[in-house]
């Protein structure tokens, strides 16, 4: 038998030898690479060969030679942009960490070590809390962003993660002010200073017992 020959009528496409900004779109989303922060609004991007260049996303500058030699906005730039996006790795300036209370996964401000918390586990104001120490009911006034070992407790002249009862906490965690809950049918005639007393804690001296509204 005779090799039957290709009569494909389909034209051959040529393989562009200056790939246009659309082609080069579709490559950083579709191709294989793995994209890898590595601090300094840097990221390592693997590619499919095993070849890693290093993308600087606030400089807009790659390692690789399509971005080096022709100053193009290269695959690597494009796919650490959408990887960014999408929230697949830490935009610059963070890094990732898992929350202190529940281990989910959270972007934390780089150089900053000390406890982290995702969105669910930030306290709001008019949160319930136990206080682990005494047990003892609290509903949430202010969370800050200030450390435990930077707020000085009142009329003394220590910090919050300096106090007695705080020592067990990390000092670098965040500060939350809270008082005691007062009762809806209290006379506003009646409430004393010491009612409307805040104290500060450490955030996870906390335990969160729920939101007086609804939960989405
Ligand atoms: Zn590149
Ligand atoms: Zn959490």
């Amino acid at each position: 038998m005779v090799p039957t020959k290709s009569t494909s009528t389909t034209p051959k496409r040529s393989l562009a030898p200056h790939a246009g900004a659309d082609s080069r779109a579709a490559r950083a989303r579709a191709e294989r690479m793995g994209v890898v922060p590595i601090g300094g609004g840097c990221y390592d991007v693997v590619t499919e060969t095993d070849t890693v260049y290093t993308v600087d996303l606030p400089g807009s500058r790659c390692t690789c030679p399509d971005h080096r030699y022709r100053h193009t906005r290269c695959k690597h730039l494009r796919r650490v942009a959408i990887e960014v996006n999408e929230g697949e790795v830490p935009p610059p300036g963070k890094s990732e960490t898992g929350c202190e209370t529940c281990g989910k996964r959270v972007y934390a401000t780089e150089h900053e070590p000390g406890p982290a918390y995702c969105e669910q586990c930030t306290l709001d104001v008019g949160d319930f809390v136990v206080d682990r120490e005494r047990e003892t009911l609290l509903v949430v006034a202010r969370t800050t962003d200030k450390r435990a070992d930077e707020v000085r407790v009142p009329g003394t002249d220590h910090t919050v993660a300096a106090h007695p009862t705080n020592r067990a906490y990390d000092g670098r965690d965040v500060v939350v002010e809270v008082m005691y809950p007062l009762r809806a049918d209290v006379d506003p005639e009646e409430i004393t200073g010491t009612q409307l007393e805040r104290y500060s804690f450490p955030r996870a001296r906390l335990e969160q017992r729920g939101r007086p509204h609804v939960e989405r």
